[in-house]
């Protein structure tokens, strides 16, 4: 028995909203709070029940405060953008609830993928007695989780750790993010970074790449190394890591249109003065690609996302791969959005639940891989995210 207010009705927000719809046992009383309220009441129309919504600015701490203590929720789900987290926080703080999130802070000047804004918080949130937790989605999220079941149940000591993420699936359009465009592009033009031997190493933008063959019919498909988030947490807590790294497939089609973009400053970030108005040049670039929410009927194929790691179990070397198979028409089919909003809201709920029904329930700011894995792989299974590992 619990109330959640999930905060975001985008591509993502869709899908949590659907989901926690569907578990009624854990999810008593659900509301979804947006800045456009159009879009919470499209999504509660959609439902199988009666969820109830609002407008919100969630930048707007006084006014999260207030809708908080109208609503009364034991948690808030931000499925919004980054840059809401802290005051999303800040409001749990004032009022007492828990929060989750599914991706690190970031200050909107700036395309910094840090958690030292949000673990900022830690004693704040041990002092009221309340939990936080990190990046609940695929990943961040689910790749997490990967890596805590196979050092529960297969490594002593995990030494290597590739984390790649393969849409294999296809728009039809020349050139759309399947995600909100602003915070994906930022995310894929900064410099990479992975972990070795206790320190990071930088690369340029996408100049590293590999092929990878992708198991069940996907096939080869060239990555691209990035850094992403969940590699701060899981170096701190992975016992005898040497390496981290994380790649990402782009087709050529992708990369070409990205780099005109860049070179004609439309991926810029700062503010530019256009006739007497200032604009930042990705925010206007956002306004005419497409949404990604508009690409759930259109998207065919499926999304691919492990975890590949080597290391030693009573003293022999061991490989292991998790991965999770999506397909975007099923999700489509499912819950009106596709699969990389599906793989984002899924673990959504997921760790909401875990929340909720008190598997996972510890003071401060948490992160996926601090906790049992188990509870949440078994419910991956069960709600729409089935996993396989190779063992060799
Ligand atoms: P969308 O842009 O589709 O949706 C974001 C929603 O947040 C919109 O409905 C938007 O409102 C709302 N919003 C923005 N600002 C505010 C605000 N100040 N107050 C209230 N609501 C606000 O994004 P996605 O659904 O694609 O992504 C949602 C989140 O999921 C992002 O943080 C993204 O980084 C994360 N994500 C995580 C992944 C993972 O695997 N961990 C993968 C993919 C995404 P409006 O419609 O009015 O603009």
């Amino acid at each position: 028995m619990s109330r959640v207010l999930i905060v975001g009705a985008g591509g993502v927000g869709q899908v949590v909203a659907h989901k926690c719809a569907q578990v009624p046992e854990v999810f008593t009383e659900i509301m979804l709070a947006s800045r456009t309220r159009e879009k919470c009441d499209k999504i509660a129309a959609q439902l199988p029940r009666a969820i109830q919504t609002a407008k919100l600015d969630a930048d707007n701490v006084a006014e999260t405060v207030a809708l908080i203590q109208a609503f009364k929720p034991d948690l808030v789900l931000n499925v919004a953008l980054p840059y809401q987290d802290l005051h999303l926080m800040d409001a749990c703080l004032e009022t007492g609830v828990h929060y989750m999130d599914t991706a690190n802070y970031e200050p909107l000047d700036e395309a910094k993928y840090e958690y030292k804004w949000q673990w900022a918080y830690q004693e704040r949130f041990k002092e009221k007695g309340l939990m936080a937790l990190m990046g609940s989605g695929f990943d961040p999220g689910v790749t997490n989780v990967f890596c805590a079941h196979a050092a529960k149940h297969h490594f002593d000591e995990i030494h290597e750790l590739d984390i790649i993420d393969c849409n294999a699936g296809d728009h039809g359009q020349a050139f759309a993010t399947n995600f909100n465009p602003e915070i994906n592009i930022r995310e894929i033009t900064q410099r990479g970074r992975y972990w070795e031997r206790g320190e990071w190493v930088e690369t340029d933008p996408l100049s590293w790449s590999m092929t990878y063959d992708f198991p069940e019919e996907i096939g080869p498909k060239k990555c691209f190394l990035l850094y992403h988030e969940e590699l701060e947490s899981l170096v701190m807590h992975l016992k005898g890591l040497k390496r981290a790294r994380f790649w990402m497939t782009f087709s050529e089609q992708y990369l070409t249109h990205l780099k005109v973009l860049e070179n004609i400053g439309m991926t810029r970030i700062d503010e530019i003065d256009y006739k007497g108005q200032k604009i930042a040049p990705i925010q206007f670039l956002k306004a005419v690609l497409p949404d990604p929410g508009s690409l759930g009927p259109l998207t065919k194929g499926r999304t691919c996302i492990g975890c590949l790691m080597k290391g030693i179990k009573d003293g022999k070397e061991k490989t292991v791969y998790v991965y999770n198979i999506c397909n975007h028409e099923e999700a489509y089919k499912e819950v009106g959005s596709q699969a990389v909003s599906y793989t984002t809201g899924v673990p959504a709920m997921i760790g909401a639940m875990m929340m909720l029904t008190g598997k996972w329930m510890e003071k401060g700011v948490r992160h996926m891989e601090e906790f049992d894995p188990d509870p949440f792989m078994d419910a991956l299974n069960r709600h729409g995210l089935p996993w396989k590992e190779v063992v060799s």
